[in-house]
């Protein structure tokens, strides 16, 4: 529904909104449902307390806690402890036997011209008690190969395809030597420079943070700033999830205990290269002793050297031993089971493993939830529980290869795919104060709404504080345009949390909540309590705000009289990618027009749905079963855009509409895109039909359902 044509402005005598400011407008809600429900929030809202997100914060973040180790799987108990005592039904621990990889030991010496021998690990703040913890790991990263070489070193920038050609224009090879590449600004996951890395015959990568991506440059670091200190170490996994996800020896089924295995040696997403993350103190020395061209301007980092090619005269020896044994995850899931429509299932989620302490990733979300399911339980003992079923669940093995969520999904589809209505992830809660909203399209809306209604700590709505950060940060909106309630919600969503599977694999419609800020310290043992409590949410303030954000957004999909999906913001959004897809590209002979008159039809019928419901709930009555009825066709649009087949060369991820680039980042309709830029305009054909075809399906799906819902 459009914000234009809301329901119920007017409020009649008997509602509550006399007695207190109830909202009787609320997008999927008749007057007098929305009255019932802004009085359900209320309540809810005045459960989560900053002193116990503090308090689970600190449970969470007391110890490391890797995915697959015993302190994780500990968590995983003390949750669904929690979850029972907050009265949370049907608590279960989900068991998935997978791949492992946990690091042995690794060394890093430099032999020529000098020796250097690196240090691979993190040093104590001083003021933070948890930097001393000796079960801190070493530098490592998942998913690397065991191996020993000594070779010449090279400095290949960010490690990206562009950075190894200007290498060759100058002459450099960087077969069999190890090369040197630093974490990106912006972002671009490890695993993609990995891949390159390999591709380009390497023997070896490291990546080190660059004072300029999250140091010193950027502001004051550790103990007195947010940014990473001098022997900050950016673990992470390297795992080829842009491929497939989950566990690399289970593709596309799930890691129950006995399932079948293929070899590690067929598995696409397994890495076939050794590799270490450094700390600059590590990497300075090398970058000091590297011989060859001075590297371009844009290579040059933030440390005070000239950073050279290399190739030849620094040689180091690298040797990395992993153990790869079969390791259990454990995924906690625990339900809200449904009042009335028990068979629909609203899936909230976050995960649990943490590289170290995970203070923002992901145990910020971690204390979020658990405040935000004692609320939730909480209003169960007080009789009230919400019409559809919520189902929580705090994932393991995010860290490796979004795995654990990945392999719930894959057990699950069949049974999310009939019941699902959406999925809310939150993955890192809070490192600052500036909120990022992601959602697709149709539920785009409903999140604008529900920002409305909450509280921000600077005093502003959480609506009115978002348009400011978005309007600075500009996530959602290229610079050029306004930020307006069309635009606040970030619709393009790539991949790197637990999203993936229920968006890209299993169909379903999600939206990802976070607060944004400062943050030098991701993956690094200084990523920990000290840190959200000098600087990321020392009043723990946001973390209340995530509860209730979650929660409310969580009780709207759930006791919608008729599901809040607009249909026509999709459509809108779907016109935008394709205009950016055609936009200043040489499309040769491949006619969009077709496509193009079915977005069309889909945002008409989207309106005229819309107007339908609208007008249902303006009335004020539905009928149960008829509500039923089209709600059960609205969850089935976001299945219908799934293509059997997948995108050409990566079958697992089968939305038409969303994928992510082998760096995570948002990928719109992927398979289209994709031909197009290779310019294989056969496979770009076949693509833009899969397009035409699936949204005339949901046209006429939307058509039947307002023709249904007039009747
Ligand atoms: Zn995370």
């Amino acid at each position: 529904m459009n914000f234009s044509s809301r329901v119920g402005a007017a409020c009649s005598a008997l509602c509550l909104c006399l007695l207190a400011p109830a909202q009787t407008s609320i997008l999927g809600f008749t007057s007098a449902s929305a009255a019932h429900q802004s009085e359900i929030e209320a309540k809810f809202k005045s459960i989560p307390d900053p002193n116990q997100e503090r308090r689970q914060h600190r449970i969470f973040t007391a110890e490391p806690h890797l995915a697959g180790s015993k302190r994780n799987h500990e968590l995983a108990n003390y949750i669904a402890a929690e979850w029972r005592k907050q009265g949370l039904d049907d608590v279960v621990i989900r068991r998935y036997d997978v791949y492992g990889t946990n690091p042995k030991s690794a060394s890093l010496e430099m032999v020529a011209p000098t020796r250097y021998k690196a240090l691979l690990r993190e040093l104590p703040i001083p003021g933070d008690p948890d930097s001393k913890n000796p079960a801190i790991s070493r530098a490592w990263l998942g998913m690397s190969i065991s191996g020993e070489v000594t070779a010449p070193l090279v400095y290949a920038h960010s490690g990206n395809p562009e950075d190894y050609q200007l290498l060759r224009n100058n002459g450099i090879s960087v077969q069999g030597k190890i090369v040197l590449v630093r974490y990106s600004n912006p972002y671009s996951y490890r695993g993609f420079k990995a891949l390159t890395a390999q591709r380009e015959g390497a023997a070896a990568i490291l990546i080190y943070s660059d004072p300029a991506e999250d140091g010193y440059k950027q502001g004051k670091v550790v103990p007195d700033g947010p940014w990473g200190p001098e022997y900050h170490i950016q673990r992470g996994a390297i795992t080829y999830d842009f491929l497939v996800p989950g566990d690399p020896v289970t593709p596309g089924w799930a890691s129950v205990p006995g399932a079948k295995r293929i070899p590690i040696e067929d598995a696409i997403s397994a890495p076939k290269i050794m590799a270490l993350p450094l700390s600059w103190h590590d990497a300075k020395p090398l970058l000091e002793s590297l011989d060859g061209p001075l590297a371009p301007e844009n290579w040059q980092g933030g440390l005070p050297l000239p950073y050279h090619f290399g190739g030849e005269r620094v040689k180091v020896h690298l040797k990395i031993e992993m153990d790869n044994g079969t390791q259990p995850y454990y995924v906690v899931e625990g339900r809200i089971r449904g009042a009335e429509l028990p068979d629909e299932w609203v899936v909230l989620g976050n995960h649990r493993d943490a590289w170290v302490f995970g203070g923002v990733d992901p145990s910020s979300g971690t204390a979020s939830m658990m405040e935000m399911t004692r609320g939730l339980g909480e209003l169960v003992k007080q009789g009230t529980r919400p019409r559809r079923t919520l189902v929580i669940c705090s994932w393991d093995g995010e860290e490796v290869g979004l795995t654990g969520s990945t392999e719930w999904g894959e057990q699950f589809v069949d049974e999310l795919r009939s019941k699902a209505v959406a999925y809310v992830n939150v993955d890192e809660a809070t490192s600052g104060s500036n909120f990022h909203g992601q959602a697709i399209g149709a539920l785009a809306p409903m999140l604008v709404e529900t920002t409305r209604t909450l509280p921000d700590p600077s005093g502003k709505s959480l609506h009115d504080a978002w348009k400011e950060s978005a309007a600075r940060t500009r996530v959602s909106a290229p610079q050029s345009t306004k930020i307006d309630d069309t635009n606040l919600v970030d619709t393009r969503i790539g991949s790197g949390s637990d999203h993936t599977v229920f968006l890209n694999f299993v169909g379903m419609p999600v939206i990802g909540l976070g607060f944004e800020g400062d943050y030098g310290v991701y993956h690094s043992a200084y990523d920990d309590f000290y840190w959200m409590n000098h600087f990321g949410d020392p009043g723990y303030r946001y973390h209340v705000l995530m509860s209730q954000l979650w929660g409310v957004t969580a009780l709207r999909l759930a006791n919608a009289d008729l599901l809040p999906f607009d249909f026509a913001a999709y459509a809108r959004n779907i016109r935008a990618f394709v205009d950016e897809l055609s936009t200043g590209k040489d499309m040769r002979q491949l006619d969009l027009n077709g496509v193009r008159k079915e977005i069309d039809d889909f945002e008409a019928a989207g309106k005229s749905l819309d107007e339908s419901m609208t007008g249902k709930l303006g009335a004020g009555n539905i009928d149960a079963k008829l509500a039923t009825e089209i709600n059960h066709g609205i969850m089935r649009v976001e299945r219908n855009w799934l293509n059997p087949d997948g995108i050409p060369g990566r079958p697992w991820f089968k939305h038409i509409l969303y994928g992510a680039r082998f760096t995570y980042a948002h990928l719109e309709l992927p398979g289209l895109t994709e031909a197009v830029e290779k310019q294989d305009w056969t496979t770009a054909k076949q693509q833009a039909e899969i397009l035409e075809r699936a949204l005339e399906t949901n046209t006429k799906l939307l058509e039947q359902l307002r023709a249904h819902l007039d009747r």
